[in-house]
Order: structure tokens, then C-alpha cells, then sequence
């Protein structure tokens, strides 16, 4: 129970246009006002009054009746598939007929397309904890398998995001804390190859916190779930206002490109373009600054030695560690004159007039030099031919992006909405029975125990995600797999129905309104998910 319980929670109920019936609900008990009822869609189990929604905006009382005020997200399959020619369903007479369609037009009933259909779980309504089957256990074909899908909005405690930062520059020292709103809500995890690395949100800040630390947590978690800009402070590091699919800012400025590779891998890359044009190359790098003539690649290139002593460590030959600390200078350090890098030159091997080319792993920052008689560096105009290959540098690197995986543990009670038998589901998951997907999109599902999955949001369907105030995140899940192994796992089989079925008659068997729905094109980039090879095969 929280703060929300025996709330009216949202003032206004601004969605009922296009909701679904969800169950009739009557007073609980005589100490309930009569006109409120009782949503049991989740732990909090709000009393709503006429008119109102509950305290997460998803359920309300209209005249009497629990509905769900959003429509469920309906797929239809990639229109460039040349076998998918697919219209919605649109009961013939059905009253709100209109309200019900969208500009396709109608599909007359044959159930040889339900295979070009998927209903996913956004919007599709949710139960907590799991004390009857999912709202839809819809059957269809697929190369002629029958096949189940089963549908649910999933009420998730244990859920986080690893967002991907797609830059070289520091964001924070691992394990600082992620700040939004001032509330901790994360933290920087190890850095991955050209990319910063945040683990946002989880059980602990949700709920092993204060009240005000799992608001904010539930909310920033929603918001980059549904593709929304957050900003987001790092103890001792960087502001960022990150945003799923779009590029990140860090400290105000648009990050744009990604680095190409380490210092040495740059070197490596262009050494033999430089051939001939330099006598030596420094590619700073916060990981590895790479020095070409002393890189294997200079080496096999047969590159006369140029007596450069850089700071740092050294790892390799041409390959150093730590030339500077972490910022948001050349190469992801906190370098402004490259120069600082330099300790100094052997005056046996170096020579008056060695060319010199320092540039960062992304090419935004490159300095052209010429060792005048004291071998001191001399900044000049970069030759032409070696600013492009420069220019090229930036050309291989790809945009910098945000990339926000949302990933939740579904092994708990969820599962007796698809079965009776719970571990029955895990075993089938593992073994590759079941194809789960997360609105469609494909699911990475952990190894080990329990059914811990993974989802790039990009490649759900946008507002995806929802909240109750437990608090807790709400998000679609879909399981598909052979109606046999629907059988053998113990699911509801009594509730199995046709996607026919399902649209006539909404969530359950409710009868009342078509279901309301909105139509939209599944991604080409998702795999269609019926019928996917390990379930047929
Ligand atoms: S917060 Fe929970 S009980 Fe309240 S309306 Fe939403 S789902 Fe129903």
C-alpha cells in the first residue's frame, strides 16, 4: 500500500474517449462511497470516483465501470512484405464502428490474416498480482503451426536501463552516483569501446529509498523509456540531457561524433595514408594515445625513429596509457594544448624540421607542427593532404548517439498469467520454445535463472512504458510460442481465443465495445514475431 491508496489520483479523466471496458466493479464493501470502485489492476488499488482516473492515469470509473484508458497497440506486419496485405478488424454493425477503425478500411472477418497481426501488451491492461490468466491468450498460424500469443502489461519492481553515451569524453568516474532532480538514481558502470556506460533506476532507488528517490527514479525511468529527454548530473563529472535514438549533450554541447577507435587503432588504420607526408603522428586518446613511429605499424612500415617522449605509461611500443586525466579535451582527456603531452625529444634521433601531426580519435581536434632548430614544435597551416586524411578520421566515425536498453526481471508472478505451472514457462523460455518480445520488439532473455529480459526501447512502439505508484514501471510483454507447448506448459487453455475473438470482445472475455485499438506498422527492423524458426523449427 502507498500514500495512493483510497485516492482519487488524477483529477481528470482525459482518455476515456478511446478506452477499453475493463471489468465492471462494484463498491467493495459498505464503508466505500458508492460511487467510487475499486481498480485492482495493481497492489495501490485505488477507489475511483466517477469521472476520475486512478493514481496512474491508466484506469477510471466511467459510470460505474473500470475501463482502461488507453487502446491497445495493435502490429501490423512491414507493409513492404509483398504477403502482407493486412486491414483492421471491424465487427460489421458493431456500434462504435466508427470510433474503432482508423483509414484503412474494414477487414471482413477472415481469420487468415490473424498471422499478420500482433497484439502487443501496451495498453492491454495488467493484473497484480498474477490471480487470473493474461488479458489476451490469442490464437493464430503461422506456416501452418498453430500458434499462442500470450499478452500482458507487466508491473515491474525489479527493472533499470543501461544507456549507452556514445563519447569519449568523461561523464564521471565509474560507480559515481547519477543524479536527476537531485535524487540518486543510478550510477556510471564500466565503459565500453568508444561509449560511456550508466546503469539507471533498479529496486534499490525504486523502492530502498526514500519516497522522494523512487518518484524521481520511477519518473526519469519512464520518460527515457518513452523516448523523452531527461537531464541527468554525475557526482564529480558531467550534466547531460540525454534522450533515447538522439544524440547526447554534455555540458550543453551536442556530442556529435563517436570516436573511431582507440589511438592506437587509429594509427593503425591510417598509418600507411600518412606514409610520406609526416614523420610522426600522435593520436590522443584518454585509453591509448597512439605514436605511429613507434606503433607496429610504423614498424612495419620501416618509419624512421622521431625521438618523441611522451608522458604517461607506457604499454606497448607506440602505445600509452594515462598521457592526461579524463575530461572533455582532445580525445576524451582534459588536454587543450596537445603539446602538454609531449616531455620532450631525444636530440640524437629527433631533427629540425620533423613533421608533426597531433589529433584526437575523432579528428575535432588536430594541430599541424614543425621542429624548428631547438626541436621545439612550431604550430603551421596543416598541409592539405593531410588534413584530409584528417577529414577522414571524422568521416569514419559514426553519430553519436543515446541508446537506452530497458531491462526487467519477469520471473516472478507474471507468469502464472501464462501458466499454472510458472517454472514450466522459464524451462520453455530457455529452451528456445518461446519467443518473447517486449511490444513486439525482440527480447534478449539472460541466461541462468528466472526470465530476466532486455529491449531496446527504439525498437518498441513510442509511450511503451507506464508507471503505478508503488512505485513501479509498467511495460508490455508479449510470449509466443506452439499452441502444443501452450498445452504441455500447463497454460489457460480455456482461454485461449482467436484474435477475432479478442477484438470483439476486448481484455478477457469482457463483453461489451470493440476493443479499442490503434494500428500501427511494426518496425522492419524488428523480426516478425510470429512464428520466429526455433518455434516452428
Ligand atoms: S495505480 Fe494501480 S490501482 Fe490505481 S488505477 Fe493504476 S493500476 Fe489501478
Amino acid at each position: 500500500m502507498t500514500e495512493h491508496t483510497k485516492t482519487d489520483g488524477m483529477p481528470e479523466m482525459d482518455a476515456a474517449a478511446n478506452s477499453q471496458l475493463w471489468e465492471k466493479v462494484r463498491p467493495r464493501n459498505e464503508r466505500m462511497n458508492s460511487e467510487k470502485i475499486e481498480c485492482n489492476a495493481c497492489p495501490v488499488l485505488c477507489q475511483i470516483s466517477n469521472g476520475r482516473t486512478g493514481a496512474c492515469d491508466r484506469y477510471a470509473n466511467r459510470n460505474g465501470t473500470l475501463v482502461r484508458c488507453d487502446p491497445v497497440v495493435m502490429l501490423r506486419r512491414a507493409l513492404d512484405d509483398k504477403e502482407s496485405v493486412l486491414v483492421p478488424f471491424l465487427p460489421r454493425g458493431a456500434p462504435d464502428a466508427a470510433a474503432a477503425t482508423d483509414e484503412a478500411p474494414p477487414w471482413n472477418g477472415d481469420l487468415l490474416l490473424a498471422d499478420q497481426v500482433f497484439i502487443t501488451g501496451v495498453g492491454a491492461s495488467s493484473t497484480y498480482p498474477d490471480y487470473k490468466p493474461a488479458p489476451f491468450i490469442v490464437s493464430s498460424q503461422a506456416a501452418g503451426v498453430d500458434l499462442v500469443t500470450v499478452v500482458t502489461e507487466g508491473i515491474f519492481s525489479y527493472c533499470s536501463l543501461k544507456v549507452k553515451i556514445d563519447t569519449d569524453r568523461f561523464l564521471g568516474a565509474e560507480q559515481a552516483n547519477v543524479r536527476c532532480k537531485g535524487e540518486v538514481v543510478g550510477h556510471v558502470t564500466t565503459a565500453e569501446y568508444g561509449s560511456q556506460m550508466l546503469s539507471l533506476g533498479g529496486v534499490h532507488h525504486l523502492t530502498g529509498g526514500s519516497k522522494k528517490e523512487g518518484r524521481v527514479t520511477v519518473e526519469m525511468m519512464e520518460a527515457l523509456c518513452n523516448k523523452r529527454a531527461v537531464e541527468l548530473m554525475i557526482d564529480g563529472g558531467a550534466q547531460m540531457l540525454i534522450q533515447a535514438g538522439r544524440a547526447p549533450i554534455v555540458n550543453g554541447v551536442e556530442e556529435k561524433r563517436m570516436r573511431l577507435g582507440c589511438g592506437s587503432a587509429t594509427v593503425g588504420i591510417f598509418a600507411e595514408q600518412w606514409l610520406g607526408m609526416v614523420d610522426e603522428v600522435v593520436v590522443v586518446d584518454d585509453h591509448i594515445t597512439g605514436v605511429l613511429t613507434e606503433h607496429q605499424s610504423g614498424r612495419c612500415l620501416d618509419m624512421r625513429p622521431s625521438g618523441i617522449r611522451l608522458r604517461g605509461r607506457k604499454s606497448t611500443p607506440g602505445r600509452y596509457f594515462q598521457v592526461a586525466n579524463p575530461g572533455t579535451g582532445w580525445g576524451g582527456t582534459d588536454i587543450i594544448d596537445p603539446l602538454s603531452i609531449i616531455e620532450g625529444w631525444d636530440a640524437q634521433t629527433a631533427w629540425p624540421g620533423l613533421r608533426l601531426l597531433m589529433t584526437s580519435t575523432t579528428g575535432e581536434h588536430a594541430s599541424w607542427y614543425v621542429l624548428d632548430a631547438a626541436l621545439q614544435p612550431v604550430e603551421q597551416e596543416m598541409p592539405f593532404d593531410v588534413r584530409r586524411i584528417v577529414e577522414r578520421i571524422g568521416e569514419n566515425c559514426e553519430p553519436s548517439l543515446t541508446t537506452v536498453l530497458f531491462l526487467a526481471g519477469a520471473g516472478g508472478s507474471l507468469r502464472a498469467g501464462v501458466t499454472e505451472n510458472p517454472v514450466l514457462l522459464t524451462r520453455a523460455i530457455k529452451n528456445a520454445l518461446v519467443n518473447v518480445t517486449l511490444g513486439g520488439a525482440p527480447a534478449y532473455v539472460w541466461p541462468g535463472g528466472g526470465i530476466t529480459v532486455m529491449a531496446d526501447v527504439m525498437r518498441m512502439p513510442d509511450n511503451s512504458f507506464g508507471t503505478v505508484p508503488t512505485p513501479a514501471i509498467i511495460a508490455p510483454i508479449e510470449f509466443c510460442m506452439k499452441l502444443d507447448d501452450y498445452r504441455a506448459l500447463g497454460g489457460h487453455m480455456d482461454y485461449v481465443r482467436t484474435l477475432e475473438d479478442a477484438l470483439r470482445r476486448g481484455a478477457w472475455h469482457n463483453e461489451g465495445a470493440p476493443l479499442a485499438r490503434k494500428w500501427e506498422q511494426a518496425s522492419p527492423a524488428n523480426p516478425w514475431p510470429l512464428g520466429q524458426a526455433p518455434m516452428l523449427g
